[in-house]
């Protein structure tokens, strides 16, 4: 029986059990994928561990993402560019391979909400509020995709300034009261920042600006419907949710240690939007 975990500090929070343990069942895979609550401090001993003690492998959230980018024996190269860990895999000779499965889950949630089409049918340039750990993710994701120009808005201009180096020639900082100029020239809408999520202030934004063939994707998830999603939808415009990417940056940690390539089915989705739904 294969077995696999997600590994946080705290982690009841985490929908990923919910995600792979519906995995497991509409596959009939006699596996386990479990909560492990574990501290900062007993990270490193954590990772040690990991090849004697029967997992495939394992999801890591919030806050080992770095202590594992750092403890891997083995980074891919997409891991290497953005700096963070979310999926690890044991391989048959004991590695521990750090992956971040985040940007490729942004990119597919994309392709499948708006159409694989979408960077030409949207024009423009793509605009990424936000230069926190998500935002790499999201800018190593677009410059993978092929978007030809990425700007970058960001509270504290110096974390959108670095963030640039992920996307050399591509992405470029702006200032924030340069937003209203931009809009009118933006193609896809991002918001990587927490405004929006639930106890966190809304995201304040005149989408006015936007042209009408812009597309507006928020990765927040709790709530699912943000405010910055209900205006671009009330303006007519294209909203895409923050779930999608949480479901799809699960697939290759799955087919890894369970040998099957998981959908993203419209059963799953509900699955998930039921259990985020406020009691
Ligand atoms: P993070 O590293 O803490 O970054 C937070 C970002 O939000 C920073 O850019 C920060 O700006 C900005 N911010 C926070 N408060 C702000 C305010 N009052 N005004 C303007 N900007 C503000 O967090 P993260 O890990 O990137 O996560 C960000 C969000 O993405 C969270 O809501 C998280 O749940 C969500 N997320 C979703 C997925 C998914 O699968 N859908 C995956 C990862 C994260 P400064 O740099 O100026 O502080």
């Amino acid at each position: 029986m294969k077995r696999a975990f997600v590994v946080g500090h705290p982690i009841a929070h985490s929908r990923s059990p919910l995600i792979h343990n519906h995995w497991l069942g509409v596959h009939g895979i006699a596996g386990s994928y479990e909560r492990l609550d574990v501290a900062p401090d007993a990270f490193a001993d954590f990772m040690r561990a990991l090849p004697g003690s029967g997992y495939a492998g394992g999801n890591v959230t919030i806050p080992h993402k770095e202590a594992a980018f750092r403890l891997a024996d083995v980074l891919t190269p997409r891991a290497e560019r953005i700096g963070a860990v979310n999926t690890l895999v044991v391989g048959p000779d004991g590695q521990v391979q750090g992956d971040n499965t985040d940007a490729p889950g942004f990119i597919a949630h994309l392709d499948q909400s708006l159409g694989a089409d979408w960077p030409e049918r949207t024009g423009g340039s793509t605009l990424v509020l936000g230069a926190g750990g998500a935002a790499r993710a999201v800018v190593v994701g677009l410059a993978e995709r092929g978007l030809g120009r990425i700007l970058i808005v960001n509270r504290t201009p110096e974390r959108a300034a670095a963030l640039v180096a992920l996307a050399p020639g591509v992405a470029r900082a702006v200032a924030w009261d340069a937003l209203p100029d931009l809009l009118p020239g933006t193609g896809l809408l991002v918001n990587t920042t927490s405004l929006g999520m639930a106890g966190h202030p809304p995201l304040a934004l005149d989408l006015g600006p936007l042209p009408g063939r812009a597309a507006v994707a928020d990765i927040v998830y709790a709530p699912l419907e943000t405010p910055l999603l209900a205006a671009a939808r009330a303006r007519g415009l294209a909203a895409v949710d923050g779930l999608g990417m949480l479901l799809h940056q699960a697939v290759p940690g799955f087919a890894a240690w369970f040998g099957l390539r998981p959908a993203v089915t419209e059963d799953l989705r509900a699955r998930i939007v039921a259990d985020l739904r406020p009691a």
